[in-house]
């Protein structure tokens, strides 16, 4: 599956909150969204904002999940598919199917910055889930999983550094962390109050659904 590679914040700007693309910096105050706090491109600065229609709203919601788990649209979509196939709401489910991704858990783990360094380092094959080698970064997580951070790979300062300064704030109740060993297990699927992510996905379930 395609991955976006151009300037990210760009997609924060255009979204108007901060996505958390970049690791560190987006808590810094090089964060371009308090740099230059207008939408990117020619015509960003200065032009009196449209009063947004229904359909826009929808779509911008949209963009913002895509963007903040880094899924290509066909991607998305058949999340959306897959979720709406299920029983229960649908919106929760798309967020949960999304929170499950391999490359989100390592990135809530604390192992990786952001999704797009988790991204690189599973594809380096440095992560095992239930004791198999596993460099999907899409891959889907179960309740019950086992995620172990390679023994190599304990070495790394990408890794190592990043977990020991990761934000503690951020530890999720969903997964339950041993920090000596640098493994975790899934406990649960995620409830929706414990996906910290600022989406309305119903806009998205309506706009998916028209
Ligand atoms: Fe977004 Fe991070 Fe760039 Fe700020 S620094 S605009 S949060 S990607």
């Amino acid at each position: 599956m395609g991955v976006y590679h151009g300037p990210k914040c760009k997609l924060c700007r255009r979204e108007g909150v901060r996505l958390y693309l970049k690791g560190e910096r987006c808590y810094s105050e090089k964060c371009a969204i308090e740099v230059r706090a207008y939408p990117p491109g020619e015509h960003g600065q200065g032009r009196r904002p449209r009063r947004p229609t229904p359909y826009g709203t929808q779509l911008r919601e949209k963009q913002k999940a895509r963007r903040i788990y880094g899924v290509m649209e066909r991607q998305f979509r058949n999340y959306f598919t897959k979720a709406a196939r299920r029983q229960g709401v649908t919106g929760e489910i798309l967020l949960q199917l999304l929170e499950m991704r391999f490359d989100n858990t390592v990135y809530r783990l604390g192992f990786a910055a952001s999704r797009a360094a988790a991204r690189q380092l599973i594809r380096h094959r440095h992560f095992t889930v239930n004791g198999k080698i596993t460099d999907i970064p899409s891959y889907s997580l179960r309740a019950g999983d086992l995620i172990e951070v390679r023994p190599n790979a304990k070495k790394l300062e990408a890794i190592k550094d990043t977990f020991e300064n990761r934000r503690r704030t951020e530890d999720q109740p969903w997964l339950e962390i041993d920090d000596k060993e640098l493994r975790a297990r899934v406990m649960q699927v995620p409830d929706r109050d414990q996906i910290p992510v600022p989406v309305q996905e119903q806009l998205i379930v309506e706009l998916y659904s028209k």
